[in-house]
């Protein structure tokens, strides 16, 4: 039997769509930059651009996108775009809303991937999301949660956009475990993905494997650790850099694509863009995975506290409440 030569460069998902396992993140690139990037990033090789419409940039990608096929540089059909339903859009009816103007703003007819970003749902205060609309928010300073809305109903509408033919598969973004368990008993249309914070330094291998096991692939956001970590100093990692004459960054993206994850890396830097693509050249051996594995500190790099600026619940910093591992994400 020959050997691999490199990491796999898509996975297949449990609806029988494949995805490409190293994507393009576009979460906190300034505005005027995010276009280039996107641009030069599909001419480097990237197949996979992971958006949200709480990121106020997809307007910009989507005359990235438009650039590209134009110039008949990819095809619509070589490119995965995932996008994400912001927290105050959980309502049917929003949902709908919510996908068309993503698909209007990126100028494409159809996404690969809409994910639930967040298993709650604000109150909606007004599309599209902008500066004012994104959150809401009581006298007190407190986020208005709309309880009038249970994840099962905007599921349903989930499902119904995959049957409108605007999305080709669907999933979620920051879920725990249990919320996992529970959707699974009421998906019609199974959810293929669930994406949260996972890196050397909290690699949540639990989920991981359970996940899989529930027939679902995680998707690695703040694979790097967000830039806010040090973990691209750490000596180990450094280490093995040296080894595989490869970088830090390649490195921690290698364990995770590895071990059957989607890496998400984000960077405006050309020269960066090219040296994470090129991290699916690097195979790690088994030792060496299993020092990475015995990384975990359970650090989160992307605390929500931070970027929402007002009191959030317990259970929306540490979905997985019910373990002694966490997640959390912006957006
Ligand atoms: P990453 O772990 O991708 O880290 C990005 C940071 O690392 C930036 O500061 C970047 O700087 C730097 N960087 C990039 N490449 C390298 C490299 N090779 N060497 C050293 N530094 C590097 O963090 P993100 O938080 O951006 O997460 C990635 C993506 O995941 C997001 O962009 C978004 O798409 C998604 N995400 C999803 C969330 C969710 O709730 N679903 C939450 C958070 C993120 P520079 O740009 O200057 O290169």
């Amino acid at each position: 039997m020959t050997q691999a030569s490199h990491q796999p460069l898509f996975y297949g998902l449990s609806d029988g769509n494949r995805i490409p396992s190293l994507g393009l993140g576009t979460w906190k690139a300034e505005p005027g930059q995010i276009g280039e990037v996107v641009q030069k990033a599909i001419e480097l090789g990237y197949r996979h651009i992971d958006c949200a419409a709480v990121y106020m940039n997809e307007k910009e990608i989507g005359g990235a996108f438009r650039r590209v096929f134009s110039s008949g540089y990819v095809k619509r059909e070589e490119l995965f775009v995932t996008s994400k339903l912001w927290n105050t859009c959980h309502r049917p009816e929003h949902v709908v809303e919510a996908c068309k103007q993503t698909l209007a703003d990126l100028q494409l007819e159809y996404l690969d991937l809409y994910l639930i970003h967040w298993p709650f749902a604000w109150e909606f205060c007004g599309s599209p999301l902008n500066e004012n609309t994104w959150k809401g928010v009581d006298g007190a300073g407190n986020i208005r949660f709309d309880h009038g809305v249970t994840l099962q109903q905007t599921w349903a509408a989930m499902e119904s956009l995959v049957e409108q033919g605007l999305v080709r598969s669907i999933g979620v973004s920051n879920y725990g475990l249990a919320e996992l368990h529970d959707l699974l008993s009421y998906a019609r249309i199974k959810p293929v993905v669930n994406q949260i914070e996972a890196h050397p330094y909290n690699s949540r291998a639990e989920h991981v494997q359970e996940a899989k096991r529930m027939g679902l692939l995680v998707e690695a956001y703040a694979p790097l650790g967000s830039g806010t970590l040090g973990m691209l100093r750490d000596p180990a990692i450094q280490n093995l850099a040296k080894k595989y004459q490869a970088t830090p960054a390649q490195i921690c993206l290698a364990w995770n694509i590895q071990r059957g994850c989607v890496v998400l890396p984000k960077s405006v830097s050309p020269d960066r863009l090219r040296e994470n693509l090129d991290a699916v050249r690097i195979l790690l051996d088994a030792a060496d995975m299993d020092t990475l594995n015995g990384m975990d500190r359970a650090l989160l790099a992307c605390d929500m506290r931070v970027y929402w600026p007002y009191p959030v619940p317990e259970e929306a910093v540490r979905p997985e409440r019910f373990q002694n591992t966490s997640s959390n994400g912006h957006s």
